[in-house]
């Protein structure tokens, strides 16, 4: 009799420990002074097609170690670049600076022409869209983990969403559907699904700009068919900028980047990159021939 009532006092006694302890990092994160701040006239930034340019852009996160030099490309409004190169190249920095978590040591960030520095950062950030590598589902349901791109959108604008991101027929599959738990507690998804219902809420928050940063977990094939599907139409109608590592996801890109130690290499189209029989090339031979073995 006295064992059960014990053993839930443990249980209790750990969760309020554990919750204290998630308490005390909040307060240490809201207590953090952030070093990005706007200027004192930043401007608000207004745009439904824009067009984003990086300009000799240099950038280290410490003292020592250079991330990347002379960064220079341009993604005309509605356009999709892709950056590609191997990891640590720095593809994910570039993003970084976009969202403006850092500022570059050199060089400058224009949207349409304006310096992001002269911009307000809630303004700036309201613009892009993010699917980043590895998406965080919360223990709800997956409607709400989708509506968290945009707490407004209503059930309609979810469906759709739903429709651009290829979880239609996921979804349905489902024993409660939409209403389904997802997260720790609930059901797991896989990578693919998992960066699907990304792709669905980054375009719930109805951003000019959209940033997709490919997850590097191997998919099956029919998950890599739903994300490029999904990526696709994602992109349209978005200035988009692709962090890839399965090059079969970028070949309509309308530019490639090809990344090494900071600093672009090769750029071009996918064909372009082909017949320069450079680095791309060889990356391009490389996945082919292991996509053909067993
Ligand atoms: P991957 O394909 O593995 O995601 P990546 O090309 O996106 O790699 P980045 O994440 O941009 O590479 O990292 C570039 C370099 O910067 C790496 O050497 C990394 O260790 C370093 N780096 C990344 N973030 C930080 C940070 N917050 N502080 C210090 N160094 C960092």
């Amino acid at each position: 009799q006295i064992f059960m009532p014990l053993n839930f006092l443990g249980f209790v006694y750990r969760e309020i420990r554990g919750s204290l302890a998630n308490i005390d990092k909040l307060f240490n994160l809201l207590a953090q002074v952030p070093k990005i701040k706007d200027t004192e006239n930043a401007e608000t930034l207004k745009t439904t097609n824009p067009t984003v340019s990086f300009k000799d852009v240099h950038f280290s996160y410490g003292e020592k170690r250079k991330i990347l030099s002379g960064i220079t490309f341009t993604v005309p409004a509605g356009k999709k670049i892709a950056v590609v190169g191997a990891s640590g190249a720095g593809k994910s920095t570039i993003m970084k600076l976009l969202f403006r978590f850092y500022e570059p040591n050199e060089g400058k960030i224009f949207i349409d022409g304006k310096d992001i520095k002269q911009l307000s950062q809630d303004s700036l950030r309201a613009h892009i869209g993010i699917v980043p590598q590895d998406t965080v589902l919360f223990n709800t349901s997956l409607k709400e983990n989708i509506r968290y791109g945009n707490p407004k959108a209503t059930d309609d604008e979810i469906s759709q969403v739903i429709k651009l991101a290829h979880l239609e027929a996921f979804i349905e599959k489902l024993p409660e559907g939409l209403e389904t738990t997802v997260g720790e507690r609930g059901l797991k998804l896989s990578g693919g699904e998992k960066q699907r219902v990304a792709i669905a809420r980054a375009l719930l928050k109805g951003a000019s700009i959209m940033i997709f940063d490919e997850a590097t977990s191997s998919l099956d094939s029919a998950s890599e068919k739903a994300i490029l599907s999904a990526l696709r139409d994602a992109a349209k109608g978005h200035t988009s900028l692709v962090i890839a590592h399965r090059l079969s996801t970028i070949i309509d890109a309308d530019e490639i980047l090809v990344v090494n130690e900071g600093a672009i290499v090769e750029q071009g189209t996918h064909d372009d990159l082909l017949a320069k029989d450079g680095e791309y090339a060889s990356l391009w031979q490389t996945q082919q021939r292991n996509k053909l073995e067993p």
